[in-house]
């Protein structure tokens, strides 16, 4: 896959730069509590900076469209000229970028407070590129969207991809063709994202450990009491996949009980009024020898509730895979966060900056983004 990178670009002075920007981060209301997606993406910035381009910037901010990306702003100023456009109206757009200095940038609202971004409207989409010499697009986690900034606007302008974006496709198709023993490791929640990556790896892994809530529905399908653990409503036809042998789950658990006790029991063990919050210790310490052994391991979601403090095997395992021999990659929003604070993150070969499109992408070998850039409109 031959994507247009930005940096290979040579003469960006001047240029009107439209940069879909990998900046939602979560805020606590006042301040960005997170920044780990806004830190990678700062060389990014510094490029076009020096590279003397005028951008403006977009992207989205939490999961509706509640938060401004003003906190953005206030966190971009401590390193470069940025301004702010409050608002909707995109007619200012024009005068506004007429105005801009070389090398300075300009942030628009949450993107998904204008009318036509999510549902991908043509008209939005041109109106937004119009002012344009060329589109970037430095979000890879939002590329499995086919919302207008994402796959609309590379229709209407020649379309790049920014150094974090290319890194990220390069370090995820390493486990297309995978150095074995190859170990993938899945937790969290949201088993329809993952149950496609579960299939797809099935021919490519060696083994395939399934923990946190995904394990839960398993245990569910297979006819055991899960009591009042989170699992997936939807019957998933999971069973089967506990036939193949490739397919690993928890040995052991951590349940609350109805007196609030934690217990560490086996899967038939729990009873009607347990809640699995872990997996446990046990089942980390069977899965170190594989860990070890890896040529590659691929991680993604939690193993259990680390918000509530169900965190000990999450942080076990994070350990394990960190220093493990093979080359490891993570990622996941909540899999990052769970173990951000452990300080182990330099130490995975890589650490995807992505969720659903990081699994959307290593089960289908593309996304609409990146189709979105080999379709684009390519003379300058
Ligand atoms: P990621 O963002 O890393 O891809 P997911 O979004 O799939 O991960 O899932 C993360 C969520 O899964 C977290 O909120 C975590 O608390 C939850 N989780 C994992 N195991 C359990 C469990 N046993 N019970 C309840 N929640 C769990
Ligand atoms: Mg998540």
């Amino acid at each position: 896959m031959t994507l247009p990178l930005i940096t290979k670009f040579k003469n960006l002075k001047g240029k009107k730069v439209l940069l879909r920007l990998s900046a939602n981060v979560p805020t606590d209301g006042r301040k960005i509590t997170n920044d780990f997606r806004l830190r990678r993406v700062l060389p990014t910035l510094e490029f076009l900076h020096r590279a003397r381009a005028r951008t403006v910037i977009l992207s989205h901010s939490g999961k509706d469209a509640n938060q401004s990306t003003r906190f953005v702003v206030d966190y971009l100023k401590k390193y470069f000229t940025v301004g702010f456009m409050p608002g909707t109206d995109l007619s200012r757009l024009p005068q506004m970028l007429s105005q801009m200095k070389e090398g300075a940038f300009l942030m628009l609202d949450n993107l998904r407070r204008f009318p036509g971004e999510i549902e991908n409207s043509a008209s939005f989409a041109k109106k937004l590129a119009r002012p344009f010499d060329l589109f970037c697009n430095e979000d890879f986690p939002v590329s499995h969207r086919k919302h207008a900034s994402v796959v609309g606007v590379p229709r209407f302008l020649p379309s790049f991809i920014g150094p974090v974006f290319a890194e990220e496709i390069a370090k995820l198709s390493t486990f297309f063709k995978p150095k074995h023993p190859f170990l993938v490791i899945l937790g969290g929640a949201k088993f329809e994202t993952k149950l496609p990556l579960v299939r797809r790896f099935l021919k490519e892994a060696d083994e395939i450990f399934i923990g946190g809530a995904l394990a839960n529905s398993v245990f569910k399908e297979m006819g055991f009491e899960v009591g009042k653990s989170l699992v997936d409503s939807r019957r998933l036809g999971l069973v089967s996949l506990t036939k193949d042998k490739k397919i690993i789950l928890p040995k052991d658990v951590v349940a609350l009980n109805i007196k609030g006790e934690k217990l560490i029991k086996v899967p038939a063990e729990v009873e009607k009024k347990d809640k699995i919050l872990d997996i446990g210790p046990e089942s980390i310490a069977d899965l170190a020898p594989s860990i070890f052994r890896a040529k590659e391991i691929f991680w993604n979601g939690p193993m259990g509730n680390f918000e509530k403090g169900f965190k000990e095997q999450t942080e076990e395992l994070a350990r394990l895979v960190a220093h493990a021999r093979g080359y490891s990659a993570v990622g996941g929003g909540d899999s990052i966060a769970a173990i951000e604070h452990l300080n182990l993150l330099d130490k995975f070969s890589f650490v995807s900056t992505a969720g659903g499109a990081m699994l959307e992408f290593l089960a289908c070998g593309t996304l609409p983004g990146i189709e979105a850039i080999l379709k684009s409109k390519k003379r300058l």
